[in-house]
């Protein structure tokens, strides 16, 4: 993603996982990856909207199926509560697909709102374990 202006720093390995909030559909892959950019949140969201449309995403519904989905889920302390943009992501904490891969590369690192950290909101969280595959 250099041409973006995005330079991924840390990357976690893939974990295959069952789809989450509609369940009838096939499983997601699932990674994270900390990166390096001089854009202001907002011109990064749209950096990555701009690679998930290169890479060719279709829109189906809400939490449908989708070849690429890229989400920002923290910036630092940052937090930013605007229509188009929420950091921290406001299901990071209840995904155990998010809160997985996070934890191998930041695992101590405290959730800007809830004051905890990763891997304390992993094992605090109930969905069942992932499929490693990466
Ligand atoms: P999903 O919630 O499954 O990621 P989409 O990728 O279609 O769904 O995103 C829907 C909208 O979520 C985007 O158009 C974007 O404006 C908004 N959004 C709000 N906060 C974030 C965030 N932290 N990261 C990515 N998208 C976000
Ligand atoms: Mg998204």
């Amino acid at each position: 993603m250099p041409e973006a202006g995005i330079a991924v720093t840390l990357q976690s390995r893939m974990y295959e996982t069952k789809a989450w909030g509609v369940v009838n559909q096939p499983d997601f892959i699932n990674m994270c990856v900390e990166v390096g950019t001089r854009l202001t949140p907002d011109e990064l969201l749209e950096a990555l909207q701009g690679i998930e449309a290169q890479a060719g995403r279709h829109r189906s519904y809400k939490w449908g199926p989708r070849e690429i989905d890229l989400d920002i889920i923290f910036c630092g302390e940052l937090v930013i509560n605007g229509e188009r943009l929420k950091i921290p992501h406001p299901y990071a904490h209840l995904r155990r697909f998010v809160l997985e891969p996070l934890a191998e590369i930041a695992p101590d690192f405290l959730h800007p709102l809830l004051g905890e950290s990763i891997e304390r909101l992993l094992h605090r969280d109930v969905n069942p374990p992932l499929l490693l595959i990466g």
